[in-house]
């Protein structure tokens, strides 16, 4: 990084960045040793608003019901910046940090694989970064830091979005994971429409009179026996997937209630809705043959994620300042190995910024935080912390999550992440073009939540996934907490 052409503001909020490197990665490690599952994050959530509110933020915890959501304002006027990322864990991967072979923390347990504690790490440290920045060199505006849980489900942000969060925000910044720098304009990901199907039947001896019984887990196998036959007939770039939460308690009792939750996914949000819709009607069907009653329950629906072709620019711009991570000869082994074990292509850590293509490629995933590109000028940019063709939701994922490769990549991406807000912070101009260049964007599109009018959000969802493990896992967290300086 060549410090010669900063602004000052910048050369002070990546100063601030350095000198906390070690607070950085606590963040994160004590996040990683969390692993805590979506809107269970109470340990994470509470060691994030509390750097914060010791920083001087005026913390709002809480928001739109989820209790391990919140936000951290500081500073007051336009513009307004926000800055907003996950830090939920996954169920079922626990992974030591640093090892490559398959060895859970907790066996069983929940864990890291997918670096949102890395992504909370580099917030973190951009916020603390951008307050100090912003009183050191007397910016005016607004700095919002949003908290956002359960992004595996992808729950929280449609219902920020909805509840008027994001209202007057002008430009928002999210970062995330990844195996290089990298960003891009427009769509970037899928909708997505979470929701549970509930069939009703009733209770019968399976062995003596199963004809007095109506299987509601009968229902449930029709139900997902018609999806799979629809698969053949829905376009190539969606996707449906699903999981049986309730199938019954002993095989001799008719089951009387059974669910099956299924992910609704498309390139667009109209898209998602055909999907849903074509899905009421096979459950329908399958209540129908096997004489039950259904409902369904929306949990989250999300629009795809976008990125602003002026924001995206800015961020760019920045990882140019920046520069890609520096890695170890360690660092690059320890990739190399686990790269041959997991099976993938093995060529070590990235250390080049790749070449900006402008535009994205859109992916069949899909992040909450879409809602929120669809009301501001947004871009979700990645920072590298992840190993190459690694990927997510499995244990080799867990690897380098507490490791020097993911503190050093938090370092960078807070740094791009900073220096992009700053960006925004001090020129009226750019934030105006972003502005202009989003409404073009948009076109005719008008926004409106996918989410059903009214709906609340399911606030004890993964509690009973994850108290299990809790105390066991308490044995593994982190004695040293993270201090600023
Ligand atoms: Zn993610």
């Amino acid at each position: 990084m060549d410090g010669s052409n900063l602004t000052r503001e910048k050369r002070l909020a990546f100063e601030v960045i350095e000198r906390n490197a070690r607070a950085i990665a606590l963040t994160g490690d004590n996040i990683f040793y969390f692993g805590e599952l979506g809107n269970q994050e109470y340990e994470s959530a509470a060691l994030m608003a509390g750097v914060l509110e010791k920083e001087g933020f005026a913390v709002e915890r809480g928001l739109s019901g989820f209790p391990t959501a919140f936000l951290a304002t500081y500073g007051t006027g336009a513009p307004v910046i926000a800055l907003h990322t996950e830090f939920d864990a996954n169920p079922d991967n626990s992974q030591q940090a640093g090892v490559t072979e398959p060895t859970p923390i907790v066996d069983g347990a929940p864990g890291h694989c997918e670096g949102h504690n890395v992504n909370a790490a580099v917030m973190i440290g951009a916020a603390v970064a951008l307050r100090r920045a912003m009183a050191e060199g007397g910016i005016t505006g607004t700095l919002k830091v949003f908290g956002a849980p359960a992004e595996e489900q992808v729950l929280s942000r449609p219902y920020f979005v909805r509840d008027g969060y994001f209202d007057d925000v002008d430009v928002a910044l999210h970062p995330h994971i990844g195996p290089e720098l990298s960003v891009g304009h427009g769509l970037q990901q899928s909708a997505l429409i979470s929701a549970t199907f509930t069939f009703h039947g009733e209770t019968a001896h399976a062995g003596v009179a199963p004809w007095k019984g109506r299987d509601a887990l009968d229902a449930v196998v029709l139900m997902d026996a018609g999806l799979a036959q629809y698969r053949e007939h829905m376009a190539p770039t969606s996707r449906l997937h699903r999981t049986i939460t309730e199938g019954g308690l002993q095989p001799n009792v008719v089951p009387k209630r059974a669910q099956i939750w299924w992910y609704f996914r498309d390139p667009t949000a109209e898209g998602a809705e055909k999907l849903f819709g074509h899905a009421k009607k096979v459950a329908e069907g399958a209540a129908l043959m096997t004489n039950c009653t259904w409902e369904h329950a929306v949990l989250s629906a999300v629009w795809p994620t976008r990125g602003n072709r002026t924001v995206a620019d800015t961020v760019r711009r920045n990882m140019e300042i920046v520069g890609h991570p520096q890695w170890s000869d360690d660092e690059h082994a320890l990739a190399r190995t686990l790269q041959e074990r997991a099976g993938v292509t093995v060529e070590g850590l990235r250390d080049k910024l790749p070449p900006y293509r402008g535009e994205a490629r859109q992916r069949p995933s899909a992040n909450d935080g879409g809602d929120v590109s669809w009301k501001v000028p947004m871009v979700k940019f990645y920072f590298p912390a992840n190993i190459p063709n690694i990927g997510f939701h499995h244990w080799a994922a867990g690897v380098a999550l507490a490791t020097s490769i993911a503190h050093k990549g938090a370092v960078t991406g807070a740094k791009v992440l900073a220096g992009a807000a700053l960006d925004f912070l001090t020129d009226p101009a750019l934030v105006a073009e972003a502005g202009r260049t989003f409404a073009e964007e948009l076109g005719g599109v008008s926004y409106r939540p996918l989410l059903p009018v009214g709906q609340e959000p399911p606030k004890i969802l993964n509690r009973d996934k994850m108290e299990p493990f809790r105390e066991r896992m308490r044995a593994h967290y982190l004695a040293e907490k993270p201090e600023f300086v």
